[in-house]
């Protein structure tokens, strides 16, 4: 009798050490899932969204050097290293084309039609309420060749714009153009992105086309590449710095031939 009564004792006293475990094991649980979440409310991860437009493409080569390079490869591949040195340092990025395709619908009969449809396209992803920041990339013409130097133009409809377009100036002749002293300057409608942005926006005029050895050093992937970089640092000025990358991103160096 004593032995089944301390047998009994013995299985009730390990039902209760069991049931102890599984309660506070499940405290614990919904105690760190609680503290989770909230950290995940106080200290958001998401990455700030930078979109970047390479200008042009597809039919619309853009202006042209004397020697008959095509702006758009050239924006296009600047667009792309700015996009791999910002991703690098926390961003995400979106880009408006990633090839040779505009954004447009390029089925539609006319070719005015047709740019329509790629600015309504592009501005679209420039007001969308993920992106912070719209940046875009173009190369200068003009009917004297003399003329060379980056120049910025920003979105006259938002505040910050004329911010961003100071720190990618400053940026740029800081680092690769010491000698350019042209002015960052206000768009009119007649820079459709800019004018009807309403996120922080700019347009960065690159270099001049026209000048036939600006366009040679801007056809160069080195020159190409130091642009991107001081466009990244402008926007890190900017945004007072990138998050750490969420994931492992390898680099993709898929140069685009410039036609
Ligand atoms: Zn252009």
């Amino acid at each position: 009798m004593e032995k089944l009564k301390q047998s009994l004792f013995n299985i009730l006293f390990y039902i209760v050490v069991i049931a102890l475990i599984i309660i506070t094991g499940t405290l614990v649980f919904f105690a760190v899932l609680k503290l989770n979440v909230y950290a995940a409310e106080e200290h958001p991860e998401k990455s700030m969204c930078i979109v970047i437009d390479a200008g042009h493409g597809g039919e619309d080569g853009g202006a042209q050097s004397a020697d008959g390079v095509a702006e758009k490869g050239i924006n296009l591949n600047i667009a792309r290293y700015t996009r791999d040195f910002l991703v690098l340092s926390g961003y995400e990025v979106k880009m408006t084309r990633e090839d040779d395709t505009p954004m447009g619908d390029t089925s539609l009969p006319t070719l005015a039609e047709r740019r329509r449809s790629d600015f309504a396209e592009r501005l679209k992803l420039f007001n969308s309420d993920n992106t912070d920041i719209a940046i875009s990339i173009h190369q200068n013409k003009f009917t004297e060749p003399q003329y060379s130097g980056a120049q910025v133009f920003y979105s006259p409809n938002n505040a910050e714009s004329g911010k961003l377009a100071e720190c990618i100036r400053s940026s740029v002749t800081g680092l690769i153009q010491p000698q350019n002293k042209r002015q960052n300057k206000e768009s009119g409608s007649e820079i459709y992105l800019l004018y009807n942005c309403k996120k922080p926006c700019v347009l960065v005029e690159c270099g001049f086309l026209s000048n036939p050895d600006e366009a040679a050093l801007l056809n160069t992937e080195e020159y190409q590449k130091q642009l991107a970089f001081a466009i990244c640092c402008a926007v890190l000025d900017y945004t007072g710095g990138g998050r750490a990358p969420a994931g492992n991103y390898a680099v993709v160096h898929n140069k685009t031939e410039i036609s």
